[in-house]
């Protein structure tokens, strides 16, 4: 049985005491085991914060973006190793796969072409100087300096190779040490990974750890220099705040959680048009993609009245026609979910959901393809429909983490829409699929603050757009309230959190000979 390793204080370290087991979700067998009983979290925290941080700083952005580079060729060279592994334990099928080890290597790369950009130098500054005396000479300048201690990574089952990709990338090339603690049950793939990266030989000591399974005690020996970037339920999320320790030392938090993703039909949009095709696909990606476990993914799609019956028949066709089954077999779209507990709650909130909206696709006996009878975790894609927004509650409040989305029949008036929308509570992204500007406008503005990202899906970007669903590490992720009101990535916003912004005021000459300035055109 293979048994995964934590990698701390320079070292792989196998821990004791009896394991968690890592299974596959098609066929419910072990995989690995592994166990963090008896690693020494003080001694982790302490190792990444010496070693691996001055080593960091003394990199300049340029050669920590290489060194970012070469971790993406290191996934990239793996790609079929690890889509077996991903496939394996996570119920992945090879599409699945692709979308999270891509995502990897795709975002470690564009961090190495930012680092290639931001060049020699080893401090970002913030805007220009600001003169604060009565002559220039008395001058301020703001400056983001790579903070002094570590950055805990703790990531979500549904995506063990981007997870810990993307939020690595930023930390790395800010400066910052990285201790990465992927979800247990899906955690093969990124301990091939961490494996792949040590390989390749390019991370200075101490700046990369890893722990294979639970926290234990890590979060109580950090303090104030420190920052902890979590993703996964608003739960946990919310355990981590209150922590004592970490409120007492102010440690900067950032929280990716749940979120009831809005698609919008606009009531300009035809059935049939480029626009109407683009919305569908979109839904329909969601709703099967990674079997629906995906924090992007469309819950909620919005329709005005009159294309209600349209998009309900022509979506339940697509569903009704998904193969799903093991996800290693050709023509299978949707594969298990990732655990038996994950099942559960699938199951019990679609349960919820349909006590609200009626199930047009999902009910019923259901076989999965290639699979032995009782095995596996597996969910039907599940369509339900609400012919009227009115009388719903747990629609707006209550996220399933799987194949699953509600159909919401609607006024279409742009009000009426946004606020239906906004009774999600914050969300992470919404996309609104409409060619009339004015209706694009309406919900640009009244939506916006209540996202961290919108999609306008129109016609003139139907063939370039990868859906909402799809995370670019040029523009931000995360999103207000119920999303867990965090940040990361948009370029180099994503340094910021792994920085600390510090305004030195003194005397001009010196300050522009210490920190540079910022080059001005023309
Ligand atoms: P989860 O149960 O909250 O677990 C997330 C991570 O937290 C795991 O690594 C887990 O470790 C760890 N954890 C659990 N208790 C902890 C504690 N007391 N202290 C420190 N770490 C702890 O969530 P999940 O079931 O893996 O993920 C599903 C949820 O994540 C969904 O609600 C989804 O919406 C959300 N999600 C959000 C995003 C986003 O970017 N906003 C992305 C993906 C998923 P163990 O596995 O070892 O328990």
């Amino acid at each position: 049985m293979l048994i995964l390793e934590s990698f701390v204080g320079g070292e792989w370290v196998r821990g004791s005491g009896s394991p968690q087991a890592l299974v596959n979700p098609t066929t419910e067998e072990k995989v690995a085991e592994t166990s963090t009983v008896g690693v020494d979290f003080a001694r982790a925290v302490q190792f990444a914060r010496v070693e691996g941080g001055a080593a960091l700083r003394a990199m300049t952005f340029a050669e920590r973006g290489e060194m970012l580079r070469t971790l993406s060729r290191a996934i990239h060279k793996n790609r079929d190793a690890l889509i077996e592994l991903a496939i394996a334990n996570g119920g992945n099928t090879r599409s699945d796969a692709k979308f999270d080890i891509d995502g990897a290597s795709g975002t470690l790369a564009f961090y190495a072409e930012l680092g290639k950009e931001l060049g020699a130098q080893k401090h970002l500054l913030d805007g220009d100087g600001i003169q604060l005396g009565r002559s220039p000479r008395f001058w301020g300048q703001h400056v983001f300096l790579p903070r002094r201690g570590v950055a805990v990574h703790i990531n979500a089952f549904n995506f063990p190779a981007w997870g810990l990709a993307e939020k690595a990338a930023c930390a790395l090339l800010a400066g910052m040490p990285v201790i990465s603690k992927p979800a247990t049950s899906t955690a093969l793939v990124s301990f091939q990974i961490m494996k792949l990266f040590n390989e390749a030989n390019c991370l200075p000591r101490g700046a990369l750890s890893f722990v294979a399974g639970s926290p234990g005690d890590l979060l109580s020996h950090l303090g104030g220099q420190d920052v902890i970037a979590f993703t996964g339920s608003s739960d946990t999320g919310s355990a981590i705040r209150l922590m004592p320790n970490l409120q007492k030392a102010s440690v900067r938090i950032n929280v990716e959680a749940d979120s009831l993703n809005a698609a919008v039909l606009g009531p300009d949009v035809s059935q049939g048009s480029e626009t109407y095709r683009l919305f569908l696909n979109d839904v329909y990606r969601d709703m099967t993609q990674k079997a629906g476990q995906k924090c992007t993914a469309i819950r909620r799609v919005f329709v005005p009245q009159d294309q209600f019956e349209n998009v309900r028949d022509e979506l339940a066709e697509r569903l009704r026609d998904t193969g799903v089954g093991d996800p290693s077999l050709d023509g299978i779209v949707v594969g298990p979910v990732a655990t038996a507990q994950q099942k559960r709650d699938v199951t019990a909130g679609i349960e919820l959901l349909a006590k609200e909206a009626a199930i047009v696709v999902g009910s019923g006996p259901f076989e999965p393809k290639g699979v032995p009878t009782g095995k596996g975790y597996f969910v039907p894609p599940t369509l339900l429909a609400a012919q009227s927004a009115d009388q719903l509650a747990r629609v707006h409040d209550h996220e399933v983490f799987g194949p699953c989305s509600t159909l919401i029949s609607t006024s279409g008036k742009a009000a009426d829409v946004a606020a239906q929308v906004a009774k999600g509570g914050g969300g992470l992204v919404s996309s609104v699929y409409t060619d009339d500007r004015d209706f694009a406008a309406d919900m640009i503005f009244e939506i916006g603050p209540w996202h961290g990202r919108l999609v306008m899906g129109s016609e003139k970007i139907a063939d370039q757009t990868p859906g909402p669903g799809t995370v670019l590490p040029h523009t931000i992720h995360g999103g207000p309230g119920r999303a867990g009101g965090g940040e990361e990535l948009g370029g180099s916003r994503g340094l910021l959190f792994y920085s600390q912004r510090t305004a030195v005021q003194g005397s001009r000459p010196i300050l522009e000979a210490i920190l540079g300035k910022k080059e001005t055109k023309g």
